[in-house]
């Protein structure tokens, strides 16, 4: 399994998983921060966003993500004040230029993102900024490995790990799920010699019976990774339980504000009521994220589902294997 959507967007554009031999079959992971976002909190972003004085800032590819009812960009040209930014940075800048109006941050992504996430909150606080706040979304990689690999259905013999992330944590986590789950585990990166090294290096260590983290990344990615961003991480967020869409609550999987940083949290400071929360009954996403199927099995995948029309999350997102596929593989 590749477990990031940047890896699965370059399988498919260079058809990487159609030219290995029989018998060795890439299943795609849940290596898309977006695509993993809970209608639950795309509803309550939404709903943050339609207070007055709200703005709103996120990333592009969370826009049109769709919530139970409309997206962002719906909501936007409902009237919200809905913002597009490039860094967390950016939302701490709008704070304070527009002192009269709460800025909130929907705080999307991995480890990758995290630690610009927290920097920001604590710029926030060096500039006295009291109408900036997050509402944190940030997910963690290994609790959602571990979840599959428990899962009944699954037939994961290796991994290739996500570089990026792990050019920020290290991989010392991934070393005892190796151990455990006695899975090769290659930190790998994202261009087609990356991967086609880490898959060989992946078999090499099966057909060895070797079970352990090694790195294929390695001009990017350390053991201990980057200490100041896991320090940054560490001093602002705690680790919670989070429930990712289409796959359920993963224990201690995302991260929330630590309660000295409780004044920037958006969920707190605003009350928002949102109703149930449901996916399109068509959408088999959880499916997709946890290897159970690949996305042209899904019904609607190309027809009622399309990046113009998207149903579920992994046809948003720049890193979804809805979109990849689409935009790759769309059956004639
Ligand atoms: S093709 Fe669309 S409906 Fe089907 S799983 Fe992907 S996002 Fe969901």
């Amino acid at each position: 399994m590749e477990v990031c959507g940047g890896q699965t967007h370059s399988i498919v554009k260079y058809g990487i998983d159609t030219l290995l031999p029989k018998g060795l079959e890439l299943i795609h992971g849940p290596g898309c921060p977006v695509c993993v976002t809970p209608v639950e909190l795309v509803d309550r972003a939404i709903a943050t966003a339609r207070i007055d004085d709200v703005i709103l800032c996120s990333f592009g590819d969370m826009m049109r993500v769709p919530g139970s009812g409309r997206d962002l960009i719906g909501a936007r040209a409902a009237g919200a004040d809905v913002r597009m930014v490039y860094s967390p940075l950016d939302a701490v800048r709008i704070a304070s230029e527009n002192p009269a109006r709460e800025v909130v941050f929907f705080a999307v992504g991995f480890e990758t993102t995290a630690p610009v996430t927290a920097a920001a909150v604590l710029r926030a606080e060096a500039m006295g900024l009291g109408n900036f706040s997050v509402l944190a979304a940030h997910v963690l990689v290994p609790p959602a490995m571990e979840a599959i690999l428990k899962s009944p259905g699954s037939r994961i013999q290796g991994f290739l790990a996500a570089g990026h992330v792990c050019s920020v944590m290290g991989f010392t986590e991934y070393e005892p799920i190796a151990e455990e789950y006695r899975v090769p585990i290659v930190v790998t990166g994202f261009e087609p010699l990356d991967i086609l090294e880490g898959i060989h290096m992946c078999v090499m260590q099966l057909e060895e019976g070797r079970t352990q983290v090694a790195n294929q990344y390695h001009r990017a990615v350390t053991r201990k990774g980057n200490p100041e961003a896991i320090a940054l991480i560490r001093n602002v967020f705690r680790t919670v339980d989070r429930a990712w869409r289409g796959i359920g609550l993963i224990p201690m999987s995302g991260l929330a504000l630590r309660e000295e940083y409780s004044a920037f949290d958006a969920a707190l400071r605003f009350d928002v009521s949102i109703g149930s929360a449901d996916e399109s009954p068509e959408c088999i996403a959880g499916k997709v994220l946890t290897g159970e199927a690949k996305p042209d099995s899904c019904p609607v995948f190309g027809t009622e589902c399309t990046p113009e029309r998207p149903l579920g999350a992994p046809m948003v997102s720049s890193e979804g294997a809805c979109a990849a596929y689409h935009r790759y593989r769309m059956r004639s």
